[in-house]
């Protein structure tokens, strides 16, 4: 059987992605005898954690573990707090925080200095979340559960923005709610389009594949929603995280292999992934013919 690979045309790292690494990378060779640290993974994949890591570049948990010399902050951006604390200490600073996600915190700001209730369609667990309700928190009240739009006692106006790994699908039906509640209701659209084309491209992707394999870290969000999204279509999804779980998955039926990947995944593991399915059926005297989605 002559089997293809199709592989998404927007797989692996975003823009704001990839502005980090490069910062990252630039930040570790530049590194004389200062630490350089990252507070949390820099990007939810355990590889390029290792190499900056054996560039020199360490991953502390918490703001207290550092005291001199460079923290580079993560796409995910940190809190008020950490912030403040940061800036009291003798530290450079490297700002990898996504622009994207800045605007979505610039945006929320002017939404509370103008006195709206602020609702974030996100989990507020989430780093991105929980930076911007560090900003706002003590300008006007955040609402973060659906469930609670209807239960402010404040009824005048209400501010929307989202996480911007949201689906358009999810704001929607906030703003819907919102608009039965407040006289007034103003919406900042800050869903990125790199997460919605990405989830658009694999959900299309697992329609025509016999069988999908998503790469990222089991830790990146964004990789798991590829993933959850994959499954309603196709019944045969495979979420890896490294090259040799390829040897683990069942792919002798499929005649079409789609290839996805998280926002966080570097192209040269998904061309690894590629090699490595491509191998494996020509070892099995099958032929392969490898494109990207049209
Ligand atoms: S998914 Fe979008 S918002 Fe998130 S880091 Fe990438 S470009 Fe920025």
């Amino acid at each position: 059987m002559k089997k293809k690979i199709v592989v998404a045309r927007n797989a692996g790292f975003c823009f704001g992605v990839k502005r980090a690494i490069r910062l990252a990378f630039e930040t570790a060779e530049k590194r004389g005898e200062e630490e350089i640290f990252t507070l949390g993974q820099i990007i939810h994949n355990p590889q390029v954690v290792e190499q900056l890591k054996e560039m020199g570049v360490r991953m502390v948990c918490d703001v207290d573990e550092v005291r001199c010399g460079t923290l580079i902050i993560r796409t995910h951006g940190i809190t008020k707090g950490e912030m403040d604390a940061l800036s009291e200490r003798d530290l450079k600073i490297v700002d990898a925080t996504c622009p994207f996600v800045k605007k979505a915190k610039e945006h929320a700001l002017t939404l509370a200095r103008e006195g709206y209730v602020l609702l974030i369609v996100g989990d507020r667990e989430h780093p991105e979340v929980k930076s911007i309700i560090s900003y706002v928190e003590d300008l006007t009240e955040v609402i973060t559960e659906f469930d609670r739009i209807g239960s402010t006692k404040r009824k005048r106006k209400a501010g929307v923005i989202a996480q911007t790994t949201q689906s358009q699908e999810t704001l929607e039906k906030w703003v819907k709610k919102a608009l039965s509640h407040f006289q007034e209701v103003r919406v900042y659209n800050t869903i990125c389009s790199a997460t919605s084309v990405r989830q658009r491209e694999t959900v299309d992707l697992a329609r025509r594949s016999d069988a999908v394999v998503i790469i990222g870290g089991r830790n990146s969000a964004n990789t798991r929603r590829l993933v959850e999204l994959a499954s309603r279509e196709n019944g045969r999804v495979y979420h890896i995280e490294r090259v040799e779980e390829v040897d683990s998955l069942d792919l002798s039926e499929a005649e079409t292999i789609g290839v996805s990947a998280g926002a966080s995944t570097p192209d040269w593991l998904i061309e690894e992934v590629i090699r490595k399915i491509r191998d494996s059926v020509e070892k099995g005297r099958g032929e392969v013919v490898v494109d990207t989605m049209r």
